[in-house]
């Protein structure tokens, strides 16, 4: 199996001032990183863990481990910059990345909420679990995956590299099949085209991946564009890669100014915040408490709908009574 088209395009959406993400096409690695934190601090987590991808040594002979390797290195690099540059204190970034072997195993690795999702026979099929507290919620049975979509807390996440020495990544292997076609993406765009929509674009222009990508942030961009959106498309193709030039799209992510088509309006900083897992505990007594108000108040309005009912009847029941004699 060999790498066939691949393309990564990155835009700033239409709030925000910056784009904080980053991504890696660098067969056979391919990545997506969404940095936050203060001042400019967003944007170096995320391009400091993108460089330690493209700078990493040999070893590329696929596998989980080497894809734990690499997300460890980056943390590493973060890490250290966030404490050795106190402009960037406290700064953090998801990462999802993806490693192609040629027998056609592609290992993913990831850290926060951006997603890997395989597009196969028409069907969209989301590989990764996001490390965010809406989507711990809809583990616990707390939320539904619908509530979770306009939760105003959904862009918190529970993991990112950069705010510990280590971190905790999440690796599992998928095989692919000729034809598959492999989508790794920043929350800019999963929060704003659902995944029917998603779909229907892979599917339109599923003979050009660059035209794919263009489109996936186009639809972002008209559905309001809240955030950075970025998209990485890369295909599985039969052949052998040894010794043969792939048929590749380079990367050109601001190649072009179609890709803003729209004035960018009310321009806000970015709003992603880490949490530790800690956190979600309080987090989550916090919603059960919110949860239980209506309920709470509920039963005082029925409490007092009651006493009134039975200072009305002895009411009635004296004045009829006093009419009556
Ligand atoms: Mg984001």
């Amino acid at each position: 199996m060999k790498i066939g088209q691949y393309i990564g395009e990155t835009n700033p959406g239409r709030k925000r001032r910056r784009n904080e993400d980053s991504c890696v096409t660098d067969p056979p690695v391919f990545a997506v990183a969404d940095g936050m934190g203060g001042a400019q601090a967003g944007e170096l987590a995320s391009s400091l863990a993108a460089a330690a991808l493209t700078e990493r040594g040999d070893g590329d002979l696929g596998g989980e481990e080497r894809v734990a390797e690499l997300i460890q290195e980056a943390n590493r690099r973060v890490h250290q910059r966030a404490v050795d540059d106190e402009a960037a204190s406290g700064m953090g970034t998801t990462m999802t990345v993806a490693l192609f072997h040629p027998d056609g195993s592609i290992s993913i690795g990831h850290v926060g909420d951006s997603r890997a999702y395989l597009y196969r026979d028409g069907r969209l099929e989301q590989l990764t679990e996001d490390h965010s507290l809406v989507a711990e919620l809809v583990r616990r049975g707390e939320l539904s995956p619908e509530e979770a979509e306009v939760h105003p807390q959904r862009s918190v996440i529970t993991r990112a590299l950069g705010t510990d020495p280590d971190v905790d990544v999440d690796t599992f292997t998928v095989q692919a099949l000729d034809g598959d076609l492999f989508l790794l993406c920043s929350d800019g765009l999963t929060t704003m085209v659902d995944v029917d929509t998603i779909t229907d674009v892979v599917d339109r222009n599923r003979a050009d991946l660059r035209a794919a990508a263009r489109a996936l942030i186009r639809e972002a961009n008209n559905r309001g564009g809240d955030d950075n959106i970025t998209a990485v498309l890369f295909e599985v193709i039969e052949g052998d890669s040894e010794g043969e030039t792939m048929e590749t799209v380079a990367l050109h992510p601001d190649e072009e100014d179609t890709l803003h088509p729209l004035p960018q309006t009310g321009l806000v900083e970015g709003d992603t915040s880490i949490v530790s897992v800690d956190a979600i505990q309080s987090a989550l007594a916090a919603h059960e408490r919110e949860a239980a108000e209506p309920r709470a108040s509920l039963w005082r309005h029925l409490v007092a709908a009651i006493v009134v009912a039975v200072l009305l009847a002895v009411i009635v029941f004296l004045v009829v009574r006093g009419l009556a004699r």
